[in-house]
């Protein structure tokens, strides 16, 4: 049985989980907006990632005995002054997200909730993950400037990944 708390806390992740996936949603829009259509696939793919992530949480909170609250989400930011401002972006919400998974896990641990700590081990290499693949793109968007050839072309590379499951 889950602890009042740890179901506040899970929820909340699961709230927030939800967010990200619009969030993602929005900056894949913007970039359809821009014919941009690989980043706008990526994207796409990131919004759907989020949405499952969230029903990791549904699904521990339900097999916990708890009761899943689903919150409202905020109108995400959709307007962005470059693909480099939008990957910023997705940028400071990982990390926002790493930290929020590391106090969900430091509370399950002074909780002594053992299987909730079991299940965010995954959420913990995620974020790895996240953040990783958000700073490879910074960097390629660095290199890439003000070069619309070289722009489409990455454009192009993201869209492969995305439907490469990469
Ligand atoms: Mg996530």
């Amino acid at each position: 049985m889950l602890e009042p708390e740890m179901q506040d806390a899970l929820n909340h992740q699961f709230n927030w989980e939800q967010t990200a996936s619009q969030e993602y949603m929005a900056m894949a829009a913007w970039f359809e907006g821009l014919s941009l259509s690989g980043f706008a696939k990526f994207m796409r793919k990131q919004s759907d990632e989020e949405r499952e992530h969230a029903m990791r949480f549904f699904k521990h909170i339900n097999d916990r005995g708890g009761q899943v609250e689903v919150g409202s989400i905020t109108k995400p930011r959709s307007d962005f002054g470059s693909p480099n401002d939008v990957f910023q972006a997705a940028y400071t919400r990982e990390q926002s997200n790493t930290k929020s998974i590391h106090s969900l896990y430091g509370l399950a641990q002074e909780r002594k909730d053992y299987p909730t700590q079991t299940m965010l081990h995954w959420f913990i290499d995620e974020q790895v993950e996240e953040e990783a693949w958000c700073e490879e793109a910074l960097h390629l968007l660095e290199m890439v400037g003000d070069n619309k050839s070289a722009l489409l072309m990455l454009d192009k590379r993201y869209g492969a990944q995305a439907q490469d499951g990469d």
